[in-house]
């Protein structure tokens, strides 16, 4: 592997957050640098991790477990970035610190039991995902159907949502993906004001757009290729 290229990515993509954050009236600190490990090797992981980044996404519950267990030495806050199956969820939900991409009532509810069931002290914590580009094809509520959801979701026992997560469609890049990173930020605002408590968290942004994201608010961003593109050559 090329560990001086991880590093370059690294600091080119956290020069990046700073930047963005600043342009928004924030700093760096405000927003969380998810690193998108899928399908990379946990040799590189290590590498990342011995470069500060602590929190690690992954998409995939089988890849997740045997990674979560090879690295169990490492201090890592792991987060399911994906669509979980419930079936998965039984032994994916103890090891998580966050789940973003919870896109349906039934799987929201059908977690919350699970955390009462397995009496998680610490259960993770969850951001909702909002379909904000209509795309069919896409997981996720729609705005409407969100915030029809209130009182259930002010119902939940032990599950804490803590905000909302989207993606932008697949060929939209930079500034063009903001319409949508805007959208979901007046949902949030929204069912925050439904709820009456604050949702503080906006999971939004990949590498072609997660600065376009943090002008918008994002606080969770999930950036893969960008950290490892030419690693492994
Ligand atoms: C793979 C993935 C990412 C990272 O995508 P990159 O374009 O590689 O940064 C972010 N979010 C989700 C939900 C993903 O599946």
């Amino acid at each position: 592997m090329n560990a001086t290229r991880l590093e370059s990515n690294l600091l080119n993509v956290t020069n990046k957050i700073a930047n963005a954050a600043a342009r928004s009236g924030r700093v760096a600190s405000d927003v969380t640098l998810v690193a998108v490990t899928k399908r990379h090797p946990v040799e590189w992981i290590r590498q990342l991790t011995g470069l500060g980044v602590t929190n690690l996404g992954e998409n995939y519950p089988q890849e997740l477990w045997s990674k979560a267990e090879a690295l169990a030495d490492l201090p890592v806050r792991w987060h399911h970035i994906g669509h979980l199956q419930g079936n998965k969820a039984k032994r994916t939900l103890p090891i998580m610190k966050f789940i973003h991409g919870v896109d349906s009532l039934k799987l929201l509810l059908a977690l919350d039991e699970l955390a009462c069931s397995l009496e998680l002290t610490d259960p993770p914590a969850v951001c909702l995902q909002v379909n904000t580009s209509a795309e069919p094809s896409k997981h996720g509520w729609t705005p409407q159907g969100l915030l029809a959801n209130g009182d259930a979701i002010a119902d939940l026992k032990r599950l804490p949502v803590v905000g909302l997560m989207t993606m932008a469609p697949v060929n939209t890049e930079g500034d063009s993906a903001r319409p949508y990173f805007a959208e979901l930020r007046a949902v949030r605002d929204q069912l925050a004001a439904a709820l009456g408590r604050p949702l503080p968290e906006l999971s939004m942004g990949m590498s072609g757009d997660y600065e376009a994201a943090i002008l918008e608010g994002a606080t969770l961003v999930r950036v893969g290729s960008a950290l490892f593109e030419g690693v492994g050559e």
